[in-house]
């Protein structure tokens, strides 16, 4: 594992972060006026476009979201704030880091806070995950050339264990990418993998090798564990945690979170990827939704490309454990990463015109 120190800062991300920044810090002057529950129209009390809280920079949602075209309702006994614009909707819960996005749980950098009796929302939230994934076209295209599929662990690192039914995610994580990658070369695109066979690799290693190919998009599969007759189980997604943010696990801020890594440059996309295999997974697997999180994972911090990390399930969790272990839900698994992969392509918009 690299040290913090040997890491190239990193530019702070400047394009879309900028252009959402700009929307968010634009003419907002004048009454802000949005539906209210019974879908009447309420004036609500205009704050400035951002204000800090604790250190941390807050945007007035409902201020934010209008200009989005979005209706909001606020329940202050329940402390949610429901934002909706017919095709898309996200609720904030006042107080609480897990928002949710079109029905997924969604995990925020900070909680949620309360600024003259409106709901506030992180700023780095709003810009460099929510936003984005709302606006995908805003984004810019991502031209997808090649696609680096990396199967977790392997040789004498065999990755979590299900003791009991002598399971390792290892041999999991590979016949999974084996068969992403057998969807993908289908394609367009062409497809690497960090391993194609039951050996160790260093987790440096994999991004280098995901840089060295050039790789548009980087895909990290993995199975989770916790201690053995956990009732846990359920699929989480991981994308980079952006620079100045706490990763969803850690319970306050520390010195990393100042650093800008690699794939910080791409945020924005990354937020977009987690986001389309989330919701793929679970809606093909019907695995309980464990969140889409955020964490410094070597292998994303390094990446060049926007770049995911998949717990698809628990193999400490013996009933989800046997489904791992056929193949017929471990190709459902796939198929739920390849339809990821193509809504992802797809949300950006239309190729560039040929010259
Ligand atoms: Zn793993």
């Amino acid at each position: 594992m690299p040290t913090l120190g040997f890491l190239p800062r990193a530019p702070r991300v400047a394009l879309a972060a900028s252009f959402f920044l700009t929307l968010a810090l634009g003419p907002a002057a004048g009454s802000v006026f949005a539906a209210g529950p019974a879908g009447g129209r309420q004036q609500v009390t205009r704050l400035p476009a951002t204000v800090k809280l604790g250190g941390v920079s807050y945007t007035d949602a409902r201020g934010q979201f209008a200009q989005l075209g979005y209706k909001s309702s606020y329940s202050p006994d329940a402390g949610a704030l429901t934002l909706s614009s017919g095709a898309s909707e996200v609720v904030f819960t006042v107080g609480s880091r897990e928002a949710k996005l079109n029905g997924l749980r969604l995990f925020l950098g900070e909680p949620v806070e309360l600024y003259k009796g409106s709901p506030v929302v992180p700023t780095i939230d709003l810009d460099r995950l929510i936003l984005p994934i709302l606006r995908p076209s805003r984004v810019g295209r991502n031209a997808i050339r090649t696609i680096v599929i990396d199967a977790g662990h392997g040789g004498t690192d065999s990755g979590t264990l299900n003791q009991a039914r002598k399971l390792n995610e290892k041999t999991f994580t590979l016949d999974v990418a084996k068969r992403l990658q057998a969807l993908l070369a289908d394609g367009a695109w062409k497809v690497r993998m960090t391993r194609t066979d039951d050996r160790f690799v260093e987790l440096s290693d994999r991004a280098e090798f995901a840089n060295n190919a050039k790789a548009d998009l980087f895909i990290s599969i993995h199975f989770n564990a916790v201690a053995a007759g956990s009732d846990v189980r359920g699929t989480e997604t991981y994308v980079l945690t952006p620079q100045f943010q706490r990763s969803t696990s850690s319970a306050k801020s520390g010195p990393e979170d100042k650093v800008a890594y690699p794939g910080n440059r791409h945020d924005s996309r990354s937020a977009i990827l987690g986001y389309h295999m989330h919701r793929q997974l679970l809606a093909k697997l019907k695995s309980e939704d464990r969140g889409y999180k955020r964490a410094r994972f070597a292998v994303l911090r390094l990446v060049n490309c926007p770049g995911v990390l998949v717990e698809a399930g628990y193999l400490s969790n013996n009933g989800e454990a046997a489904k791992i272990a056929n193949a017929n839900y471990r190709g459902d698994i796939a198929e739920a990463l390849f339809a990821a992969v193509q809504a992802y392509d797809a949300s950006m918009g239309l190729p560039p015109k040929a010259p």
